[in-house]
């Protein structure tokens, strides 16, 4: 079967407690919560979604047999020498929806080779151990399985999730990421104002912080 990857880029972390940090992303072909199509976006559980996850037709990707030959190509695109120095490259599972593929196999011979992996979820599957950094970002009217990591990350606004549903998780970090879904016709109250509504929500609510999308203002991948 083998795993059916997207793109593996090398570039800065753009979101979350990370951002800024260099790393190469493995984007996961695939989501439980939408096809990735247009057509199915109105009655998906997930309807804001702003990646091409489809396929595995993206710069990198493909379909890679076994654990070893995707870590190799996860690795060759680390842009300098993996030699330690006293910093471990790190590596970020993405999606789509990473847990419906990633292995205990793969993080195992990532470690091997000095590196940190974290993941990004939607949370609704469970994931497999070794995980460095865990980023669960919760999809309104979605079980969670996920209920402890790093960061939780909410997208903001969703009708039917509040941050203050998740207050009670495990997570070390709280972050309220503004929805960003200019012209995708997942809105619910068009020309509102998400920045504004996510200020306002952690000036009052200090253990949530702002996370910006910082790749996107930057121009980067
Ligand atoms: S869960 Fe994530 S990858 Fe899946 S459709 Fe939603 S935003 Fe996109």
């Amino acid at each position: 079967m083998g795993y059916r990857i997207k793109e593996i880029f090398h570039s800065l972390q753009g979101e979350g407690v990370h951002a800024g940090r260099a790393a190469v992303f493995c984007r996961f072909s695939g989501c439980n919560l939408w096809t990735g199509r247009e057509q199915d976006r109105p009655a998906a559980a997930c309807r804001f979604c702003d990646t091409d996850f489809t396929g595995t037709d993206g710069p990198g990707g493909g379909v890679f047999g076994d654990a070893q030959t995707l870590a190799a190509a996860i690795l060759a695109a680390f842009p300098y020498p993996l030699d330690g120095n006293g910093w471990r490259p790190y590596v970020v599972f993405t999606g789509g929806e990473p847990a419906l593929q990633l292995t205990p196999e793969l993080l195992d011979v990532l470690h091997a080779h000095g590196c940190q992996c974290g993941v990004e979820t939607n949370g609704t599957l469970p994931l497999p151990a070794g995980l460095d950094w865990v980023t669960v970002s919760p999809k309104a009217g979605t079980r969670l399985v996920v209920t402890q990591g790093d960061e939780l990350k909410l997208v903001w606004p969703q009708v039917g999730a509040d941050p203050s549903d998740f207050d009670g998780l495990d997570f070390r970090h709280f972050i309220l990421q503004p929805r960003d879904d200019a012209g995708r016709g997942a809105g619910d109250e068009p020309g509102a104002d998400h920045v504004a509504a996510c200020v306002r929500y952690c000036l009052e609510h200090p253990r949530w912080r702002l996370g910006l999308q910082a790749h996107k203002f930057l121009g980067i991948r």
